[in-house]
């Protein structure tokens, strides 16, 4: 996993209630998994506890001189679940609601331990905060981690009740 700076901003947080992590959890980068000595198992057994989902990317960001568009082409990548997608068969990702680690007083995880994608969440003061590190770069940086989707959702499948 990336080692980044711990940028909560509590007291900012706080007064916004967590909107970032009351709509869409924020997305993992494939370094968690890869520094793990089987990547596959290991992202298997979060969605196996359910507490985590596969979300699903439509076509490949264009990269000029690196990615070629491709609208046709899906990417996948994990993000904790929310409370409304915890231990259902799919991933709806046009209803917004609490990822399943927000607390009244904020998120339950240590920072070193949340998505990336959090963890590159910048709070501004205007509310209006952005991240370096969004869907465009989630879905360029699994791009060429796929293996490790398939692998795991391969190895979940026989799992009664499982659908990735
Ligand atoms: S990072 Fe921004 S959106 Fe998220 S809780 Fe903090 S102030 Fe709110
Ligand atoms: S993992 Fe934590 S920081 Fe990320 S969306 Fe969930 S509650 Fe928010």
């Amino acid at each position: 996993m990336n080692r980044l700076k711990n940028n909560e901003h509590q007291t900012l947080c706080a007064r916004c209630g967590g909107q970032c992590c009351r709509t869409r959890p924020g997305i993992e980068a494939p370094e968690r998994f890869l520094a793990l000595p089987d990547p596959a198992a290991a992202l298997a057994t979060l969605l196996l506890q359910t507490e985590w989902v596969l979300e699903t990317h439509y076509g490949v960001p264009y990269t000029p001189g690196v990615t070629a568009p491709d609208p046709g082409r899906i990417i996948q990548y994990p993000r904790p679940a929310t409370l409304s997608e915890q231990g259902k068969d799919s991933v709806d990702i046009t209803a917004a609601d609490d990822c399943i680690y927000l607390t009244p007083t904020g998120c339950s995880l240590a920072f070193e331990a949340r998505p990336r994608m959090c963890r590159e969440l910048i709070p501004d003061s205007c509310f209006e905060c952005e991240t370096p590190w969004g869907r465009r770069e989630a879905a360029l940086a699994w791009l060429h981690h796929q293996d490790i989707i398939q692998a795991a959702t391969a190895a979940l499948v026989p799992q009664e009740g499982f659908r990735p």
